[in-house]
């Protein structure tokens, strides 16, 4: 098992402890708690954070020992896309993956419902990010009633185990969900409507499932509250505010890279011998 938080991490405020109850209605989606100034001292606060997360990466990618596995939650509009490019922009793109799970595939539903989850996580020396995850498997799954309750409450121990299966082979797992307000979903999918360079996300998909609001959000707290651990462990990002939102992010991922102290590793042989003719 990875060590133990300590509890003085910047990040420690958005964590959800092991065990304890979720209520995402008592959260300000467009709180800037702990923030290093606003907008702009922000925004120039993540450029910091994504040099030393750039640095990072490059060691754990050279280490090639252990990895991380992002996992990105959010409501339709929440902001993962945007996350991943402001967050990881200056990471080597060969060491980091990103991957969407959309609806599956026959293929995929004729397995179980990690087996195409599980092909996708880093290999030792990677960071993977999931845009959408196994979660979906007890999120648009039991809100729309793709499957009997019999088969997705169990999944909360399934995944778990999976989790920790991960973790005892080196994987950090750190997970995500990006916390918007109803009014801010309908400004973004108005925005989708209103823009030419946005119509394209824009999904009359989208304005059904926003009906099923109060269930997503009964949905995401109790798949947050049942499986945040303390080895993979849930944040839960206030993103009304893409600004504060890239900063908690980045905050997030540096302080578990820091923790995690990759190195680079010793070279072959002793290279104060070597001439180069
Ligand atoms: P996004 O909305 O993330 O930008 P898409 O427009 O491709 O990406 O939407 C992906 C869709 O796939 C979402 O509607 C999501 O609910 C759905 N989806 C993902 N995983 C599953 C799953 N396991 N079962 C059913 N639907 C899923």
């Amino acid at each position: 098992m990875p060590p133990m938080l300590d509890g003085n991490r910047t990040s420690d405020r958005w964590r959800v402890p092991p065990g304890a109850a979720v209520d995402l209605a008592a959260v300000d989606t467009a709180s800037t708690d702990g923030a290093p100034g606003r907008k702009k001292d922000t925004e120039s606060a993540v450029g910091d954070l994504r040099d030393e997360l750039a640095d990072l990466q490059a060691r754990l990618w050279a280490e090639r020992e252990r990895s991380v596995l992002v996992v990105l939650q959010a409501i339709d509009t929440g902001g993962k896309d945007g996350t991943i490019r402001h967050v990881l922009r200056g990471t080597n793109p060969a060491g980091v993956k990103v991957h969407a799970f959309g609806r599956p595939t026959d293929e995929e539903l004729a397995h179980d419902f990690l087996w195409r989850v599980h092909a996708r996580t880093p290999a030792k020396g990677e960071i993977t990010v999931f845009n959408r995850s196994h979660y979906e498997d007890v999120l648009v799954v039991r809100v729309n009633r793709l499957v009997d309750e019999a088969v997705w409450r169990p999944r909360y121990d399934q995944i778990r185990g999976f989790e920790e299966t991960l973790t005892i082979a080196g994987t950090r797992v750190v997970k995500f969900f990006l916390h918007i307000s109803r009014e801010e979903q309908a400004r973004r999918l108005q925005r989708r409507l209103d823009l030419p360079d946005k119509r394209w996300k824009f999904e009359a998909g989208d304005l059904k499932e926003r009906a099923h609001w109060d269930d997503y959000q009964a949905a995401f707290a109790e798949a947050l509250a049942r499986t945040s651990t303390e080895a993979a462990p849930w944040y839960v990002i206030p993103a009304d505010k893409k600004w504060y939102r890239n900063w908690a992010v980045a905050t997030t991922l540096v302080e578990l890279l820091r923790d995690m102290d990759p190195q680079y590793p010793a070279p072959a042989a002793d290279l104060d011998e070597m001439v180069v003719r």
